[in-house]
């Protein structure tokens, strides 16, 4: 057993309500306890518990967490302790040696989970040349990829079968809870047996830095869901931890002085073959803390260069936030409407995309250039504090002071506004930012010192739900204000049960939640499996994110009953709420646009009369 299965084991045992009420005194209200706060000053009590979600939540101090945070923060003392501490009080027998004998099962798990993932990799290679690949093959050529390329990079085939990989790798000696473990192959819920994950997939081997293959990508050539599916956690690979095509990548990454980041598995594969050897695949998903570390290692600059269209844009807004919260600086690429780099390396050559790559847009000008798309020059006022507010995070995160102070003024230059007044709304959103800040959500066990010199790069882009509640008129700019239609959706979405979660989901536009504070946090619940979501998961995910793991804390611990059929409805009603302030804000918006245009230009008065009258049609849908 490793620390973490121990610790897990543990969590499990352990009641919160028990352990925390031997050093606070809980009354219970509602579906929680409430205590006066033990790490700041109160005098009415704000400190939360919640016995069935297990974690605890103070609404004065931000401080949140499960068991083993509450006794790290009142103990004093690291994670393995707190863990070790609460098993005692438990009456779960510690392990002798558990961490050093874990470690070396976890260590013999991992050699022999490469080996299985090593034959799993031949497998499918193996496949892909068989008349039962031809189909995998002959969508390959259709996309240009070369043979060399495809056997460079062990492109394979899974076949389309429930069972032959299983019955492959039980040829092989594995036994079935390697095989389950080894994410490979999945239990039938049943109990009547095994299937494969990968069916009918293209596969993608997935390296690690030392160029060993740790898990696969599949996508799909038929109309399977989803498109791409991605080897699960094990203790291997896990989502978030690599890169793909880093491992091939490093030494041109290095030589070029920065990477290029993509989307896709054939972005990549194009750029390789085109010669544009430093580039790294996201594989869809924002980056994440650590891909952006591994990344440090090899540079201090990227270029993203997504999709050309409106999603591929949003994209790359998303993965900007993390990489300038690493310290990468970065640069954003746009292609011509309607490419990928796959389609423009294609159609015109390397050399052109070598022109695009180092005449890429420095971020802040790509988010004023995205801001301003609509936008009358010289911009009115609405439109200047509407842009001012979006931008400002990202000025005011930027840890060297003069870069911060050149980027406010090419802001106030872009907006045309005066310079002292740009400077003045950054240091009142960093002063607003550092003077307020919630304890530390990564479970490290020191609280986070509120000096915003000492926080640097780390600033979180996003202000803190501290200064959220405070209110106060000078600090509005650039706080996300959270809605109590989002409150009450994110609340039902945690608590009620897999089946109400997935239904919510299904009926959940992105659109919906696009732009609002709590966006990252239905993005993530989307992300993850209906009956997966728990506060582990969460705050693990959201580790890099104090804004956004506070909502989910806020939201656990929130009082919620009701039948499922009730959930779902007050759901419902939360959704047709956001819908319809999205789509009230999008009239304001147009009509504003309209009244601005010039007598000349009709067209786009044509189609903004268009837009209009479809969003009209959708927020009197919406009513019903
Ligand atoms: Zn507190």
């Amino acid at each position: 057993m490793t620390p973490r299965e121990f610790a897990e084991r543990v969590r499990e045992q352990a009641d919160i309500v028990r352990i925390i009420s031997d050093y606070v005194a809980l009354r219970k209200r509602g579906s929680n306890y409430l205590a006066l706060c033990p790490f700041h000053q109160e005098r009415t009590p704000s400190f939360a518990v919640h016995p069935v979600k297990q974690i605890f939540k103070c609404f004065g101090c931000g401080i949140g967490g499960d068991v083993f945070k509450f006794i790290m923060q009142i103990e004093g003392c690291s994670w393995w302790e707190a863990v070790r501490l609460v098993a005692e009080k438990m009456g779960i027998p510690i392990p002798s040696l558990a961490s050093r004998e874990g470690a070396e099962a976890h260590a013999a798990w991992r050699h022999r989970l490469l080996q299985i993932t090593a034959w799993a990799c031949e497998f499918f290679e193996r496949c892909l040349y068989e008349p039962r690949g031809d189909v995998a093959r002959a969508y390959l050529a259709a996309r240009g990829v070369r043979p060399e390329t495809i056997r460079r990079f062990r492109l394979g085939y899974a076949p389309e079968s429930w069972t032959a990989l299983t019955e492959y790798l039980l040829g092989r000696r594995v036994t079935r809870e390697e095989l389950e473990r080894s994410g490979l192959v999945i239990r039938r819920e049943d109990g009547s047996g095994y299937y494969d994950r990968f069916r009918h997939r293209l596969i993608f081997p997935i390296r690690d830095l030392q160029g060993r293959i740790v898990g696969f990508g599949g996508r799909a050539l038929g109309s399977e869901e989803p498109k791409y599916l991605n080897s699960p956690e094990t203790a291997l690979y896990a989502k978030g931890r690599h890169l793909f095509g880093l491992f091939e990548a490093r030494e041109a990454i290095r030589r070029a002085g920065y990477a290029v980041l993509v989307e896709g598995y054939f972005d990549w594969l194009t750029l390789f073959e085109h010669g544009i050897e430093h580039s790294v695949a996201t594989l869809g998903t924002a980056l994440t803390e650590e891909q952006v570390r591994l990344l440090r290692r090899y540079t201090e600059r990227i270029v993203i260069n997504f999709d050309a269209d409106a999603a591929g844009r949003r994209a790359m807004v998303r993965n900007l936030e993390p990489a300038l919260r690493g310290g990468l600086d970065v640069a954003l690429l746009r292609l011509p409407e309607g490419d990928d780099p796959d389609s423009f390396v294609r159609r015109m050559g390397a050399e052109a995309y070598r022109e695009r790559l180092s005449a890429a847009t420095p971020y802040l000008d790509f988010l004023l250039d995205e801001a301003l798309a609509d936008v009358p020059l010289p911009p009115p006022p609405s439109a200047q504090a509407r842009v001012l507010r979006v931008i400002l995070p990202y000025v005011a995160g930027i840890p060297d002071a003069v870069e911060r102070t050149a980027s406010a003024d090419r802001v106030a230059d872009r907006l045309g506004m005066d310079a002292q007044v740009v400077r003045e709304e950054v240091r009142r959103y960093r002063r607003a930012l550092s003077g307020h800040s919630p304890s530390s959500p990564d479970g490290g066990g020191t609280p986070a010192s509120g000096s915003s010199e000492q926080s640097g790069g780390r600033l979180p882009l996003v202000a803190s739900s501290a200064r959220e509640r405070e209110g106060s008129p000078s600090h509005r700019v650039g706080t996300p204000e959270v809605t109590p239609s989002e409150r009450l959706l994110l609340e039902i979405l945690l608590h009620a049960d897999a089946s109400v979660r997935a239904c919510v989901l299904a009926e959940m536009d992105p659109d919906d939640v696009r732009d609002l504070a709590s966006e990252r946090v239905f993005a993530l619940v989307r992300e993850l499996d209906p009956t997966q979501v728990s506060y582990t998961i969460l705050a693990e995910r959201l580790a890099d994110d104090p804004f956004s793991l506070d909502l989910v804390e806020r939201a656990l611990v929130a009082d919620v009953s009701g039948t499922s059929d009730e959930l779902l409805d007050r759901a419902r009603r939360s959704l047709r709420g956001l819908r319809r302030r999205r789509l009230e804000r999008e009239l304001v918006a147009l009509q504003m646009e309209i009244e601005r245009l010039r007598p000349d230009e009709n067209d786009r008065l044509v189609r903004l009369l268009q837009r209009k009258q479809a969003v009209a049609a959708a927020l009197v849908k919406n009513q019903m």
